[in-house]
């Protein structure tokens, strides 16, 4: 059986590469070795994030000298671990690049009233520029009276329905962060999606419907044609395999096949899902929603997880932030 490392696969009883003792057959030994073979290109997520908190950091040095620190505060209600790292990684981006972090980790049994009270003193605070309040809070909050709550200067996450209505009108404002890092991703990389067909899979408030806004625009690094599919679409496959850009973002593991997807598509997996793994100390690991071992030898270009769209939405949250300051100077 061969076995999988790194998401590729390694022939098993492979005793000479060059020799002629394959085992167990040469035909068989030529399907492992095309089966090993990636041919899509990795958009690395990581390393362009890296490439654009380093440019981050420059420009918050220039803001500095005027006087201007960008300042993020990061509101956490309760204490869901998976809320609680992504808190943590935000935080610990904002020291890295100069940003000031403002952190409010708030009981799970916080009234709505009080986170209420907190967001208006932040939306008062000059030296607060962006405010983050980590998605989900507890059940017995609003979470979208939270977010309607938010002074739209200070949107950053760009989920108030001011953001979201200026994004659909086309005019600038605060993206929210991983739609706007699947863009960055594409652009970076070459992959304009101007004319291009662009198949979304998932309609969330959070990624599926901002992202179709996003790249339909009229726009420079936008004028997609896009699709929108969901649990209700009849026939996905058929509509998938149209795609030029396929996003997914489901939130099932390896949901997307290398049968749902035409050859040369370029692919942007926004899924993370945990899942068991024996090998892992932890007992589980990071997936996406795409079949990355099946999808990468038919793509022309794939984001891993992890190390594709995650780490970006870090970097366009700190970028959105950024903005805030700016234009919070003029
Ligand atoms: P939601 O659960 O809010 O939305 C999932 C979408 O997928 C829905 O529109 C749903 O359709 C659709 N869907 C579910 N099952 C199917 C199916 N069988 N066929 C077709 N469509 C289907 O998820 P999110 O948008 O919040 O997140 C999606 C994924 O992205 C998750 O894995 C999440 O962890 C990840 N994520 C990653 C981020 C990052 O920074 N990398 C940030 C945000 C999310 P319907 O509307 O009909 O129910």
């Amino acid at each position: 059986m061969p076995e999988y490392i790194s998401g590729e696969l390694k022939p098993a009883g492979l005793r000479c590469l060059a020799g002629i003792h394959y085992h167990p057959s040469i035909q068989a030994m030529k399907g492992l070795l095309m089966m090993k073979k990636r041919t899509a290109k990795l958009i690395d997520g990581k390393k362009v994030s890296e490439a654009i908190l380093s440019e981050l950091k420059q420009e918050i040095e220039g803001l500095k000298a005027q006087g201007i620190t960008p300042g993020l505060a990061v509101v956490l209600v309760g204490e869901d671990p998976g809320s609680q790292i992504y808190v943590r990684n935000k935080r610990r981006t904002c020291a890295e690049i100069g940003v000031a972090s403002f952190a409010y980790d708030l009981p799970k049994e916080t009234p709505e009233k009080k986170l209420l009270d907190l967001i208006a003193k932040l939306n008062a605070d000059p030296k607060v520029h962006g405010i983050l309040v980590q998605s989900p809070v507890p059940k017995h909050i609003d979470e979208q009276k939270v977010l309607n709550a938010l002074d739209p200067r200070k949107d950053v996450d760009g989920f108030h329905p001011v953001s979201k209505g200026k994004l659909l009108n086309g005019e600038e404002c605060f993206v929210a962060c991983t739609p706007a890092g699947c863009q960055e991703l594409l652009l970076r990389y070459g992959y304009d999606p101007a004319g291009k067909h662009v198949v979304i899979v998932g309609r969330s408030n959070i990624v599926g419907k901002p992202v179709a806004a996003l790249l339909m625009q009229k726009a420079k690094g936008a004028n997609a044609t896009v699709t929108v599919c969901h649990s209700r679409t009849k026939n996905l496959s058929a509509v998938t395999q149209t795609a030029d850009i396929l996003i997914a973002a489901i939130g099932v593991a390896n949901f997307i096949k290398a049968r749902m997807v035409k050859k040369g598509v370029v692919v942007i997996d926004v899924g993370m899902n945990r899942i068991p793994d024996a090998t892992k100390k932890s007992g589980s690991r990071l997936c996406g929603d795409v079949d990355f071992a099946g999808v990468s030898k038919k793509a022309k270009a794939i984001t891993p997880v992890p190390g594709g769209v995650g780490p970006m939405t870090i970097a366009m949250l700190m970028k959105n932030t950024v903005f805030a300051a700016k234009r919070s100077g003029k």
